[in-house]
């Protein structure tokens, strides 16, 4: 009887455990940080450089979500990205530029969907947008992947599809 109570109290430990281990972690399912049209893609060229992320005009001050849960790894000021905040979760970190007002400390868990800053045009940014990109790995600055790739309905999203075939067959055209 104590027994058959003791099997039954682990393994209602060892689930709880299970549940806040996975929490803890986050994951690499991302959502939108923001409802916006894409007009900026993965891949684009720029000024001799290839665009690392996506943009998403919308106006200043619009609240900007965690796309999954994880720890701030990087707020800071940047030359280029203006207000810049990284979060790390799983296999990859989601950063965010651009932004007029930090909403998190360095060092803090977000839950996903909470808001990490606001929408502004600090450093080099012509209009109010969100610049998004998604990082390989959980340290600050890894190599750039496509966020279009880690997010929700993207790939119905034709803009989006015709920029990934461009950036998979860049070629010299004919
Ligand atoms: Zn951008």
């Amino acid at each position: 009887m104590g027994a058959r109570r003791g099997i039954v109290a682990f393994a209602l430990v060892a689930a709880l455990c299970m549940g806040a281990a996975a929490d803890a972690a986050g994951d690499d399912d991302l959502s939108w940080p923001l409802h916006g049209k894409v007009t900026g893609h993965f891949g684009e060229l720029r000024a001799g450089h290839a665009h690392e992320g996506l943009d998403i005009p919308v106006p200043a001050g619009t609240p900007i979500r965690a796309a999954s849960t994880g720890k701030v790894v990087m707020r800071e000021l940047q030359d280029g990205y203006g207000k810049y905040t990284c979060v790390a979760h799983t296999r990859v970190t989601t950063c965010y530029g651009h932004q007029s007002r930090f909403a998190t400390k360095l060092g803090e868990m977000v839950g996903r969907g909470q808001v990490i800053g606001y929408v502004g045009s600090t450093g080099n940014a012509p209009v109010n947008h969100l610049h998004f990109e998604v990082r390989l790995g959980t340290r600050p600055w890894g190599k750039p992947v496509n966020p279009m790739k880690f997010l929700p309905g993207a790939w119905r999203d034709p803009i989006a599809q015709a920029a990934a075939r461009l950036s998979l067959s860049r070629r010299s055209p004919p």
